[in-house]
C-alpha cells in the first residue's frame, strides 16, 4: 500500500492518541500532516515534536503562544481556532482525515473534509447523528468515502467485505456499560463517578457516560442506519457484556457474520487507516477456550430509556436526532460537572425533544441552529 498522509482532528483525545500509536508502529505506511486539539496544548506539543506534522491547530486561541513558542525551532506551522482546522483539513497534502473530535463540534471540519473529497475515517458519531442526510449526500457528491472507526460499525464494515448480497439485518452489540446489572433506582441516583467506570473499553468521558445510559448504542444505531443505509427497524441492539463480538450482519439466507477480537480501539482505527488492506497490530490475542463462553441478551429498555428515545428520534427524521444529540451533550456535561444525577439525563433529552422546533428537511444552517436551540432548551431543564 502507498504511504498515506493523515490529518487527525482531535489528536489529544482517546481516539487521537490511539491513532498515533497505530501510526508510530507503521512509519513506512503513514505520515502525519495535521494535528488539531482543543485545549491540551502540552500533549499537542509533545505529539508535534514526535510526529513532525506539516501543521498543528490549537483550537483554544488563548493557548496559541504556548504552542507557537514550543514549536518555534521546528518546521511545523502553528495555527489557532477551529476556523484554521476547517481550512487546513482541505489541504492537498492530506489523503485521510480522522474525525475524532468530541460531539457536535466535529461537524463543520468533517463537512469541509467531505467537500474536498478526502477519505473520512469517522470516529465522531455525533456528526452522522446530527446531520446524517446532509453528510451522506455530500459524501456521494464529492466521492468522499466514509469509513467507520466506531468498533461496532467497523465490525459490520469488515463483515461486508467481499459481500454483494442484500443485508437483512444489522446486530449492534453493546457491553451494557457499568449499570447492566444495577437496579433502576440506583441507576436513577448514580453519580458521575459511578457512570465513568466502564467495564471493558477505555474511552473518553463523553462516550463512557453515553455507554452507561446506553445512549451510545442509540447514537450508534443512527450512525449505522446512515452508514449502511438501513431502516432503524432492521437494526437490533444486543447486549454482550464480554465485548468480544463487535457486531454482526445477517444476510437474506439467514447467515450471520460477526467480527471478533479483544476490545481495543486501535483495531478499528487501524482498519480505517489501512483499508482495504489489513496490517499487523500488537493487540492482545483472544483465546476462546480461556473465555469459555460469550453471552447475549436483549437490552432492558425501561432501565435504559435512551434506546427508545434514539429509535423514536431517528424514525421522526428531520432535525429530531440533532435535537436529541444536542440535549444529550448538555445533559452529559452537566453530569460530568456534577450538576445533575445520572437518572436525569433521559428526562432532559425527552423534554428537549418535545420543546424544540421540528424541521422535516433541515439545511446545514438549520442543523447548526437546531444544535444551539436544543442546547439552550436542555440547559433550562438542568
Ligand atoms: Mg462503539
Amino acid at each position: 500500500m502507498n504511504k498515506r498522509h493523515i490529518a487527525i482532528l482531535g489528536s489529544t483525545g482517546s481516539i487521537g492518541t490511539q491513532a498515533l500509536d497505530v501510526i508510530s508502529q507503521h512509519p513506512d505506511l503513514f505520515e502525519v500532516e495535521l494535528l488539531t486539539a482543543n485545549n491540551n496544548s502540552s500533549l499537542l506539543i509533545e505529539q508535534a515534536l514526535k510526529f513532525k506534522p506539516n501543521a498543528v491547530v490549537i483550537c483554544n486561541k488563548e493557548l496559541y503562544s504556548t504552542v507557537f513558542e514550543a514549536l518555534d525551532k521546528e518546521d511545523i506551522k502553528v495555527f489557532a481556532g477551529i476556523e484554521s482546522a476547517n481550512e487546513l483539513v482541505k489541504g492537498s497534502n492530506i489523503d485521510i482525515v480522522l474525525a475524532a473530535m468530541v460531539g457536535f463540534s466535529g461537524l463543520e471540519p468533517t463537512i469541509n473534509a467531505v467537500k474536498s473529497g478526502k477519505v473520512i475515517a469517522l470516529a465522531n458519531k455525533e456528526t452522522l447523528v446530527a446531520a446524517g442526510s446532509i453528510i451522506t449526500k455530500l459524501a456521494k457528491e464529492h466521492n468522499s468515502p466514509i469509513l467507520p472507526v466506531d468498533s461496532e460499525h467497523s465490525a459490520i464494515f469488515q463483515c461486508l467485505q467481499g459481500e454483494s448480497a442484500q443485508i437483512e439485518k444489522l446486530l449492534l452489540t453493546a457491553s451494557g456499560g457499568p449499570f447492566l446489572n444495577t437496579d433502576i433506582q440506583s441507576i436513577m441516583n448514580a453519580t458521575r463517578h459511578q457512570a465513568l467506570k466502564h467495564p471493558n473499553w477505555s474511552m473518553g468521558a463523553k462516550v463512557t457516560i453515553d455507554s452507561a445510559s446506553m445512549m451510545n448504542k442509540g447514537l450508534e444505531m443512527i450512525e449505522a442506519s446512515w452508514l449502511f443505509n438501513m431502516e432503524p427497524d432492521k437494526i437490533e441492539i444486543v447486549v454482550h457484556p464480554q465485548s468480544i463480538v463487535h457486531s454482526l450482519v445477517q444476510f437474506t439466507d439467514g447467515s450471520l457474520k460477526a467480527q471478533l477480537g479483544a476490545p481495543d480501539m486501535r483495531v478499528p482505527i487501524q482498519y480505517a487507516l489501512s483499508y482495504p488492506h489489513r496490517i499487523a497490530l500488537d493487540t492482545k490475542r483472544i483465546s476462546l477456550p480461556e473465555l469459555g463462553q460469550l453471552t447475549f441478551s436483549a437490552p432492558d429498555r425501561k432501565k435504559f430509556p435512551a434506546i427508545d428515545l434514539a429509535y423514536s428520534a431517528h424514525r421522526q427524521g428531520g432535525n429530531m436526532a440533532c435535537i436529541m444529540n444536542g440535549a444529550n451533550e448538555v445533559a452529559v456535561a452537566a453530569l460530568l460537572e456534577e450538576k445533575i444525577l445520572f437518572g436525569k439525563i433521559p428526562h432532559i433529552i425527552e423534554k428537549t425533544m418535545q420543546k424544540c422546533s421540528f424541521i422535516a428537511e433541515p439545511s446545514i444552517s438549520d442543523i447548526f441552529e437546531t444544535d444551539a436551540c436544543a442546547k439552550a432548551i436542555a440547559r433550562e431543564f438542568i
